[in-house]
């Protein structure tokens, strides 16, 4: 068994850190030894959980350590669930995968850094050292004191391009001479997105096919699983967290079907892409809840303001109730994903510029060309399958006469 400490315990419960992969590697526990020997069996076993608890929660559990040996086991079960991501080869896992454990991390760091004691300190100045970021903590006037933390704006403005609610964006934050002022909580998030960015960069890792096949007892429940659920989501029957049924998502036009796709996988959507969705989803009927549960695995979900703002779109709020964008303001935001006419006049193949390269791939049909708004299309189709079920069930009663 591998010698721990108080510092080993703590990066059990962060092994994506640095320090956490020199410990393993100074352990002397070699990649034979964690694949193969019966003593490293519950670290495997613990490995498959994680992703097991990724696929089917969205976050993986963080427990609590009372040993050596537990903290031995999550320690190893982190390298061994990247080999099995890796494995299955999806990027889709991939994706999840790398989302849950940053959120699980995020979660823990909220916890451990609301104590206010000085590990409170340590514990942010540790992880800005692990991602580079420079960060200085103020001392406020009271009425200001929430802002604990400041960090450079060119650091800001690289771990937040990728947050997409409009309260990240610099000019909403404040700035002076160069430092943004941050929350504790703020900075925790970005670092939520840090953690998420370096775990989804390393994957898949190059792990050789054979030793892929000589894991397949463990892989194969997983890729069962991401079967299931894929089948279970295209069925329309199936939403990670909650088992959210929607009306008829096989009737749902392409755009819509491939921003839900990206929040299903963890991608960060667009502002606008939200809206119309959330927008969408109201029209149909579906609850606030309901589409809140949606939002659950975005990477930078928070509940008070997603509430907030599906509340608002629904009108909840006083405000209007909006109603879903039309087709041309789809195609203004970059959320349509009917194929470009080219300059000759012949149609470009590919998705619109701002859904491309999301992990989705949904295209229009022939029922995009003849609408002008997601929510025709939705009907249209509902009725194009109502007649469909109609003639399909006059042909087989028409099929038992002739027989009879
Ligand atoms: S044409 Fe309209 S319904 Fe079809 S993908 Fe574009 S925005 Fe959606």
């Amino acid at each position: 068994m591998m010698e721990m400490h108080a510092g080993a315990l703590h990066i059990s419960l962060y092994p994506f850190l640095a320090a956490a992969s020199n410990y393993v590697k100074e352990s002397g526990v070699t990649l034979d030894d964690l694949i193969t020997a019966a003593a490293f069996e519950r670290a495997r076993l613990r490995g498959k959980e994680r992703v097991h608890e990724a696929l089917k929660e969205g976050t993986v559990r963080k427990p609590v350590i009372m040993s050596d040996a537990q903290a031995e086991i999550e320690l190893l079960s982190y390298p061994f669930a990247r080999i099995l991501v890796s494995c299955v080869g999806d990027e889709r896992l991939v994706r999840r995968y790398a989302l849950s454990e940053a959120k699980s991390a995020y979660e823990k760091l909220k916890e451990d850094s609301s104590t206010g004691s000085s590990a409170d300190t340590d514990i942010i100045n540790e992880l800005s050292r692990e991602f580079g970021i420079r960060v200085d903590f103020v001392r406020l006037p009271h009425e200001q004191e929430r802002e604990r933390v400041q960090l450079p704006f060119v650091d800001y403005l690289r771990f937040t391009s990728t947050l997409r609610d409009k309260r990240w964006k610099l000019v909403n934050r404040r700035l002076e001479k160069g430092w943004v002022k941050l929350r504790t909580g703020e900075f925790l998030r970005i670092i939520q997105e840090a953690i998420y960015e370096r775990i989804k960069r390393d994957l898949p890792l190059d792990v050789p096919k054979a030793l892929c096949e000589s894991l397949s007892s463990y892989t194969e429940d997983i890729r069962q699983e991401l079967e299931v659920l894929r089948k279970k989501y295209d069925d329309g029957s199936f939403e990670p967290s909650s088992g959210f049924r929607v009306r008829d998502p096989r009737c749902f036009p392409p755009c819509i079907t491939a921003i839900l796709s990206n929040l299903r996988d963890g991608v960060n959507v667009p502002h606008s892409a939200r809206f119309a969705v959330t927008a969408f989803l109201l029209n149909i009927g579906l609850t606030g809840d309901e589409i809140i549960e949606i939002y659950k695995n975005a990477p930078d979900f928070d509940e008070e303001r997603t509430r907030y703002q599906v509340e608002h779109i629904a009108g909840d709020k006083g405000s209007v109730r909006y109603t879903a964008p039309s087709c041309d303001t789809m195609r203004t935001y970059g959320n349509c994903v009917k194929p470009l006419l080219s300059l000759s006049g012949s149609r470009e193949r590919g998705q619109s510029p701002r859904l491309r390269g999301r992990g989705a791939e949904p295209h229009s049909d022939d029922v995009c060309e003849k609408i002008t708004h997601p929510l025709s299309y939705y009907k249209l189709k509902l009725k194009m399958k109502r007649k469909e079920g109609q003639e399909g069930k006059s042909t087989k009663r028409e099929t038992a006469t002739t027989k009879g």
